[in-house]
Formats: C-alpha cells, structure tokens, sequence
C-alpha cells in the first residue's frame, strides 16, 4: 500500500480516507433484460480489464459488489476481480431494488446471493451494498437480514433524498455502527455534498460523469471521506436509448412517467469529457482503499451508533 494518510485520532475525526467500490451487474442485466448480445459482452469484459490494469498500474485494490448471478452466470468475470488481489462483496443477487420487496424475498436473496459468491471465491462474503442504495426509512430491517448473513459492513446509506433508494434519517456522512433491533453492523456510507441546497454525489456513478475532472479533484483533496462508485457502463462510454414506458417500468419499477425518462435519458448519456480516462487519472492520484482496508484502520470503539 502507498503512503496513505487515512488514520483517526482520538477525536474520531478522519486525517483522510478514501475508499473506492464498483458494482458489477452489466453481464447479468444484459443477459435478463436484452438476450445477452456479444458485443456488449466484449465490451463490458475489455472495460473491467481496463479498470483491472489501472488499479494495479495505480497499486490500488478496490471493493468490487458483484451480484450472486455473476457467480452463477459469469464466474470467470467474479474470479478475474479476485484473481488481481481485489475484495469482493455482495450487490444482493439479482438487482431487484430492496425497497419494493417483501422481508420474505429480501432474505432469500440475500441468503443465494451470499452463499452463491461464497461458493464462486471461496472466500467469505462480508460486504455488501444493495442496488440502487434502496435500503431506505422503509427497509431498516434489512440490516438484521445482513448481519444473519455473516456480512459485516454494509455500503448502501445514501444519507439523502434520491431518486431511488436514498435515507436522509441516517444522519452521519462518515462511517458510523448501526444498530437496529440487537443486531449492529459497520456502515460506510456514500457523502453528498451541498450544491445550490441540493444533497448531490460529485464521486460515482452519473455524477462521476458529469462532473469534469478538475472538480472532482478539488473535492477530493478537501475530503476527509470520500466513497467513490463506480460501474462498468459508467466507463464503457456506453450511449443508452430512450426507454420505452413499458422498458423503463419492467426496470425501474415505477411509473414510466415521460419526465422520468426525459431525466433518466440524460443522467445515462450526459458525461463531461473521457470516463475512463479521468477515472485512470483520478486513480492515479489518490490512495484509495477497498472496505476491507478501511475496516481494519478504523478503532471501531470511538465511533459514532446510529440507533434506528
Ligand atoms: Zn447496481
């Protein structure tokens, strides 16, 4: 590891940390959703091969949160990520947003998903973060369903209002130790930022892309914590169509209002300048951990627990 300055002191305040993740999704979601074209599969495989090469150009180890059906489906593109030193974590087993499912059906998924990626690494699974950040107000008992799934660290609080998933009652944007019903688990959470009074991301996903790189770098340096997330698609340059009504509700589970997909449309499509060239930038110019580092630089004891 290089010279990372990313410890706490007795205050509990962070020197620096900062963390870096990506999910991985793409393979199963074209094979479910558009009957698996090759090209894309090809594209997606060079991307992660690409970002693979830049983090170990960069000496880094990232988090990467892989469905339990790329186990299942891809086990090559799983163990490919292990294989380069990298943690892998659970992103729930088949994407369905966590906040629209019953207890019954988050604890089986998350129970396949666990013991599917345990089985593919041989390894155990003790991070996740569920699709879209849809663990919500509505869904705290998701927690309990984790920790009874050996998992130790959750990265799924978006400490704001969001078009999907989003938990703005989860008032810490550092990591902090929930505890819900005797059950405590390890939160990472993401960290919005102010801009003109709306809590927005600068360090992952369309926000990633939108942002140019001088800004995100500005960001970063006046951080003390930061979690980037990324995907595949954010830097495969992939341009999206504009969904059809029944598309965009078959996947989003909600109403394909035209506004909706007017503004879904944009955040796909919309990037300032090379994706993947500011990422291997970016990279190469932070020391970023994975959760597994993060975990083991934090004195658990001195921080904060959020009773939900
Ligand atoms: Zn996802």
């Amino acid at each position: 590891m290089k010279n990372v300055r990313i410890f706490i002191d007795n205050n509990t305040k962070f020197i620096k940390m900062h963390i870096i993740t990506f999910d991985i999704e793409e393979w199963y979601i074209e094979k479910t959703f558009h009957s698996g074209r090759f090209e894309r599969y090809a594209l997606f495989d060079r991307t992660l091969d690409n970002c693979l090469q830049a983090f170990s150009d960069a000496g880094i180890t990232a988090t990467f949160f892989c469905l339990g059906q790329m186990a299942t489906h891809f086990p090559k593109v799983v163990k490919r990520i292990l294989e380069c030193g990298h943690e892998i974590g659970c992103h729930s087993n088949v994407h369905a947003w966590l906040d629209k499912m019953t207890q019954v059906e988050c604890r089986d998924d998350t129970r396949i998903a666990v013991d599917s990626l345990e089985q593919c690494t041989g390894k155990k699974i003790k991070s996740y973060r569920a699709p879209a950040f849809s663990i919500t107000r509505k869904n705290p008992w998701l927690f309990e369903i984790l920790v009874e799934n050996g998992i130790e660290m959750d990265a799924s609080v978006f400490p704001a209002e969001r078009d999907f998933g989003g938990f703005p009652e989860f008032n810490s944007t550092t990591p902090a130790i929930i505890s819900y019903n005797g059950f405590s688990i390890k939160e990472f959470p993401v960290c919005p930022i102010n801009i003109f009074g709306r809590q927005i991301v600068y360090s992952g996903g369309g926000y990633f892309r939108f942002f140019p790189e001088i800004y995100i770098k500005y960001k970063l340096n006046h951080s003390e914590y930061a979690m980037m997330y990324f995907h595949i698609s954010d830097l495969a340059a992939i341009k999206s169509k504009f969904l059809s009504r029944k598309s965009y509700e078959e996947y989003y589970k909600e109403d394909g209002l035209f506004f909706r997909r007017c503004k879904r449309y944009f955040k796909d499509n919309f990037t300032f300048g090379n994706t993947i060239d500011k990422f291997k930038i970016i990279i190469k110019n932070n020391n970023f951990i994975n959760l597994e580092t993060a975990d083991k630089l934090i004195d658990w004891n001195m921080i904060n627990i959020i009773n939900l």
